[in-house]
């Protein structure tokens, strides 16, 4: 099923126009999308405790109030928070607070389509999702190229969510690349089954790759190099999407091409298919929602990130950056 994608000639600005339009959280989306749609000819205000994020969007020249009073100002509502802390301050510092009529804006399906939260049923509810890190929603709008996003409405209670969305949209620069409508459901089933299937295999074949190489003798500096340091993956990702997985090849050389093809069926039979299908499942029936909004997943978070971080190949990393004098990494 083909999705629908818009873009810039599909949104009207006027549908927006005298709103106002409060960001709950000024952190990597929420300072981003402030400032482009205060660009964007709209009067934003922001809300979030006293911290350093207040401060940064006070040198930005915001007025900026507590949350629950930024809630009740707005004729929209952008929720950009940490997904896992939106719940909680939705029920005891917004839902009081809206307006009837109000916006409310996502930047990520989760909590919408795992029920996480149950928005009011007098509130237009819409997503706007740049495939893009804050700071690049920032760069990409100021350079004017634009950024992908997924779009959606879900609940539309005044008649004008579709024309609100799109014109809102607009203004966080998010229909110049194309905005593609998706459920909100879809959304966070594609970026969480990104983050649990593709995300770790390709982690798992990078490792098995580095540790056969080590294992016959290459020096670690080459082989991290060869793999990952260098930075030329990002390059060759760079030229699957302007080109396409097939075509990039051509910027390859030809002993390179003559390799992976006549290579590449051997890893026709890797078993990921049955284990894909096993993690997507999990996602869609909300059982991994379910298992990572419980407290004991937060515990095996802290532990999960203890066992990554004495790993051998961080200890391997370590030496290399150094030796190769790479910025330290924190
Ligand atoms: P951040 O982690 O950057 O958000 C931090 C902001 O949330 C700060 O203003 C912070 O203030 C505030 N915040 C955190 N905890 C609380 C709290 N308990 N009460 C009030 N405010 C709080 O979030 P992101 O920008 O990364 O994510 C926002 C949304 O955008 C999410 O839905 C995410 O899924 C989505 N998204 C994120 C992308 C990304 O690249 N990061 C890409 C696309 C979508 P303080 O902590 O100081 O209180």
């Amino acid at each position: 099923m083909a999705a629908a994608v818009f873009f810039e000639e599909d949104a009207s600005k006027e549908s927006v126009s005298g709103m106002r339009i409060g960001v709950i959280g000024y952190g990597n989306q929420g300072r981003a999308q402030a400032l482009n749609m205060r660009d964007g000819g709209l009067s934003v205000i922001v809300g979030n405790p006293d911290d350093e994020y207040r401060k940064q969007a006070h040198e930005d020249g915001f007025e900026v109030f507590a949350v629950s009073k930024a809630a009740a100002e707005a004729d929209a509502l952008f929720l950009l928070l940490p997904d896992e802390i939106m719940p909680d301050l939705f029920e005891n510092e917004i839902r009081r607070s809206l307006k009837k009529g109000v916006l409310l804006c996502f930047a990520s399906g989760y909590n919408i389509a795992f029920r996480e939260i149950i928005p009011p049923e007098d509130a237009d509810v819409v997503m706007i999702a740049p495939r893009m890190i804050g700071p690049g929603v920032r760069d990409c709008y100021l350079r004017g190229e634009g950024f992908f996003s997924f779009v959606s409405v879900h609940q539309d209670a005044t008649g004008k969510a579709r024309e609100r969305l799109l014109g809102l949209a607009r203004c966080v620069g998010a229909l110049k690349k194309g905005g593609i409508e998706v459920t909100m459901k879809q959304e966070a089933v594609l970026d969480l089954f990104n983050e649990q299937a593709f995300g770790p295999a390709f982690g798992r074949v990078l490792l098995t790759s580095v540790n056969t190489l080590l294992k016959n003798g290459l020096p670690p500096e080459a082989v991290l190099v060869e793999m990952y340091l260098s930075g030329e993956m990002a390059y060759t990702y760079e030229k699957m999407a302007n080109y396409g997985i097939v075509k990039q090849l051509d910027y390859h050389s030809h002993t390179s091409q003559y390799g992976a093809l006549s290579r590449g069926a051997r890893y026709i039979g890797l078993p990921l298919k049955k284990k894909f299908q096993k993690t997507f499942d999990e996602i869609n029936s909300g059982s991994f929602a379910e298992e990572w909004g419980s407290k004991r997943a937060k515990l095996k978070l802290k532990v999960l990130k203890r066992f990554a971080s004495r790993q051998k190949i961080g200890e391997i990393e370590e030496k290399v950056r150094k030796k190769l004098r790479f910025p330290s990494s924190g």
